[in-house]
Order: structure tokens, then C-alpha cells, then sequence
């Protein structure tokens, strides 16, 4: 018996004549070359997050991601800095010269934060908020649309079609794990969903795999298993300093930790006839990372609770 296909997606699975998703002026997600898009999973303050950027972009990003809204399992944690954080991601961003993508979780947020950001991200939580998704759709800002934790590949591709109904076609899929009766790790990387959604429809597909794993000794092997497997880009977390992370520290990358994922990821992107995308040339040029001060964000640092 023929296995299932996600069909019948009536937008997109429909040819395209752009199946890439143009961020800014620089970045093209979903053609030869792999995005890798990092930095913390909260914006916690000026510093640690500018730090950041300047790390992860002279290390090879080409985007800056940054929660300014954390939709936290608990609400007793850290639920992010919200306004405050658009404000520093929007300077980051014009330090680096990086596109920015930031979680929404509110429709009511979205008018204001397709001012700041360049890529509206769906969390996990949200895929299936269709208030949200309508709301995203009509801004037509790109889209990053995050699997569901119990979603199927065609409920994720449902879901996206409630963004391109609404006239947005920019819209980028994500795969960060998904719950499974595993319990080593904090989801279970579905790295099928790579070519099968590939096959599907030609909408980009990316993997995160920092919340796929959760731990940071996971990540590297992850993001090459998904290079490996046909992923258009990455979505990793880095912190200045995970061990005091207000939030997913246990999976964020040091520095010296996405230094090597981008040395082991580029030899893997070349196997699959693919290279990683360099960061914009109109960014600011290799300024110093102040790995040689660390922990002088601290400071400056909203508290935890
Ligand atoms: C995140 O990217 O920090 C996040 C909350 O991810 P997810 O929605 O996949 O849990
Ligand atoms: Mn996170």
C-alpha cells in the first residue's frame, strides 16, 4: 500500500514561480544556499544581545534571532522583556546589519513588531492559534511557522496555508522536534520531515534543532543530521553564557560552541551540493566580539523572575 502524502494542500503544494523566501535584501532562504539563524532564545539585555550578534555573525550567521515574548510552559518563568527587547533586537540589527526574527504570540503584537523585525516566528505552541496566523498572513511578513509538538507534517502544512490564504506566500517551515514516549531528549527530531515536506510543497523548510534536542551537546549532531537531510537553514540558540540563561540554557551554544557547528556544518552543506550563506557584505565588517569581557552584560541584565 502506497504510504499517505500530506495532500490535499491546495496553496502550497501549487507550483510557485518563487519557491525562496527573500528576507530583507540579502538573505534568500529556500535556494542552494543553507541560512543558519542564531542567538538567544531571550533578549535579556542590550549587551549580551549585541554581543551575540557580533559572535554569531562574524562566526557565519546570516540572521539574528531573539525572543522578545517567551511563551513559557510555566508562568511562573521568565516570560521575556517584551517591548524593551524589540527596541534592542531593532539596534542589533542595525549594528550588525543582520535581518532579525522574533517569536509573536499575540496577534495584537504584530502590527508593531512587522516594524521591527524582519521574519514574524509562529511558535510551536501557537502553530495552530489561527487568529495569529490570520494576522501574520495579512501583515506579509515572512513567516517562520514552527511544527506543532504533537502536530503532523499535514497539520503543519494546514497550518501554513492559513498564512498564504491571507496573501502571504512567505512562509518558511520549521521542524523542532516533536513529542514522542523518548525521553533522553527533550523532543525527538523528526529528520524525515526534511525531504518529506521538501517533497510536498515548495515552501522552505528549516530545523531547529536546539529545542529538538535539548541539550547543547545535541545540537551540532542534529543541525548536520538536518543539513545532511535537505534542510534550507538552521535556527540555533547561543548565549553569551548558557549556564545563566533565563531561559533554554541547558540547549544554547557558547560562542566557541557555534564556532564549531559552523566548522562541521560547512563540509556537510558542501557533500549535499550546497554552501552556507555569508552574512550580508553591507553588515558591519568582523567587529571585535567581546569574548575578551565576558559577563560584562551581566549588569545590565533583567531579573529572572
Ligand atoms: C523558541 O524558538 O525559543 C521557542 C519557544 O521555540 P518552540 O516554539 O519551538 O518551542
Ligand atoms: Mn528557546
Amino acid at each position: 500500500m502506497p504510504h499517505a502524502t500530506v495532500h490535499p494542500l491546495p496553496t502550497a503544494s501549487r507550483p510557485s514561480p518563487s519557491p525562496a523566501v527573500r528576507v530583507g535584501n540579502a538573505v534568500t532562504i529556500g535556494e542552494t544556499e543553507v541560512v543558519v539563524i542564531a542567538g538567544p532564545c531571550s533578549v535579556e539585555g542590550r549587551a549580551m544581545l549585541t554581543d551575540t550578534a557580533r559572535a554569531v555573525r562574524r562566526l557565519g550567521a546570516a540572521m539574528l534571532r531573539g525572543g522578545a515574548y517567551k511563551p513559557r510552559t510555566s508562568p511562573h518563568t521568565f516570560q521575556g522583556m517584551g517591548d524593551d527587547a524589540l527596541e534592542l533586537l531593532a539596534e542589533a540589527r542595525a549594528a550588525t546589519g543582520l535581518p532579525v526574527v522574533s517569536e509573536v504570540v499575540d496577534p495584537r503584537q504584530v502590527e508593531r513588531m512587522a516594524e521591527v523585525v524582519d521574519v514574524l516566528q509562529v511558535g510551536a505552541r501557537n502553530m495552530q492559534n489561527y487568529a495569529l496566523l490570520a494576522e501574520v498572513g495579512a501583515s506579509g511578513v515572512p513567516v517562520l511557522l514552527k511544527r506543532g509538538l504533537s502536530a503532523t507534517l499535514r497539520e503543519l502544512l494546514l497550518a501554513s496555508e492559513h498564512v498564504r490564504v491571507r496573501g502571504n506566500e512567505r512562509v518558511i517551515l520549521c521542524e523542532r522536534g516533536i513529542r514522542t514516549f523518548e525521553t533522553a531528549t527533550r523532543n525527538t527530531l523528526d529528520v524525515a520531515a526534511v525531504p518529506v515536506l521538501k517533497a510536498e510543497t515548495h515552501l522552505p523548510v528549516i530545523v531547529d534543532p536546539s529545542h529538538a534536542g535539548g541539550r547543547a551537546s545535541l545540537v551540532t549532531p542534529l543541525a548536520l543530521a538536518a543539513v545532511a537531510a535537505g534542510a534550507d537553514g538552521l535556527l540555533v540558540e547561543v548565549h553569551p553564557d548558557p549556564a545563566t540563561a533565563l531561559s533554554d540554557g541547558d540547549q544554547s551554544l557558547a560562542f566557541d560552541g557555534f564556532a564549531e557547528l559552523m566548522r562541521r556544518l560547512a563540509p556537510v552543506a558542501a557533500a549535499v551540493g550546497r554552501a552556507l550563506a555569508r552574512p550580508a557584505p553591507n553588515g558591519e565588517v568582523a567587529a571585535p566580539v567581546s569574548l575578551a569581557r565576558p559577563g560584562a552584560w551581566r549588569g545590565e541584565r533583567v531579573s529572572a523572575s
